[in-house]
């Protein structure tokens, strides 16, 4: 079967490996935020299709039979966008989503709807870990007065937009006493983080609760209503089922 793997997310390479092992003949596709990707045992296209016309030419011209959509959770353009272009052309289409995160005890989080309410929570002079990447940096431009750290993976391309803040360059895996040790010699008070779900990730987390850190903790994006996978494994069965 002809299929378009959707990528950018641990989910992703691990499916890229249970494809490139099937009998199924695959493409994955990633937007190209990150410069200097892991290489992928099956064919790679790299770069935005160009808006929904050109993503149907380009799934008609290549046969594509079935998308599994392995995009992270907060990548909520690519996989709307997507689920209707292949609803529309009777493509079957999955979504892999992990559950979302839920708080535990030691756990202080307060939920917000969208980046900007992170200034409702988080006082001035506070030290903050934005663990949110840089694509949505500008969104914190209202957290005035307080310092913010972006960890980020690739090197910065331009100074910090903000003259609050800098950026840290880390590339994960992050463990969790790395972040511990981390969060406590930078000094931080508060982390701002979105709602990604997936035990890699989670480190941070439990570093923040062995600290006693608050989180202000950004809810998920509606996904498109279409059938869902949890795992890497899940999407393979689902796969087979066509
Ligand atoms: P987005 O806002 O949902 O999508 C913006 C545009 O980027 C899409 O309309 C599409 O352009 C292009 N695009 C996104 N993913 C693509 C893919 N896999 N292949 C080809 N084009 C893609 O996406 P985003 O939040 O910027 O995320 C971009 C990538 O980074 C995704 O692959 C995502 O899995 C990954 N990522 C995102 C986050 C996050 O927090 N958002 C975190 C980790 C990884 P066209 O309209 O031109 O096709």
């Amino acid at each position: 079967m002809k299929v378009l793997l959707l990528g950018g997310t641990g989910e992703g390479r691990a499916l890229a490996h249970l494809l490139a092992n099937s009998s199924h003949e695959a493409t994955l596709s990633l937007a190209g935020a990150t410069r200097d990707p892991a290489k992928m045992p099956i064919a790679t296209r790299t770069g935005g299709f160009g808006g929904a016309e050109p993503f149907a030419d380009w799934l008609r011209q290549h046969g594509i039979q079935a998308i599994i959509d392995a995009t992270h959770p907060f990548a909520a353009r690519i996989s709307a966008r997507s689920a209707a272009v292949a609803r529309d052309m009777g493509v079957p289409y999955l979504q892999v989503l992990r559950p979302a995160w839920q708080p535990g005890p030691g756990d202080d989080w307060h939920r917000i709807a969208a980046e900007e309410e992170a200034a409702q929570l988080i006082p001035e002079k506070a030290k903050v870990f934005l663990a949110t990447g840089r694509q949505t940096l500008q969104r914190f431009a209202n957290l005035q007065g307080r310092m913010l750290i972006c960890r980020q993976i690739d090197p910065p391309d331009g100074p910090f937009p903000f003259p609050n803040g800098r950026f840290l360059v880390g590339r994960p895996p992050f463990p969790v006493d790395q972040e511990r040790v981390l969060f406590r010699d930078l000094g931080i008070d508060w982390l701002v983080v979105k709602n990604a779900g997936g035990a890699a990730s989670r480190t941070k987390l439990d570093a923040a609760a062995q600290l006693g850190l608050p989180v202000a903790m950004i809810d998920r994006p509606k996904p498109p209503d279409c059938a869902k996978g949890v795992t890497p494994e899940e999407a393979m069965a689902w796969l087979s089922s066509l």
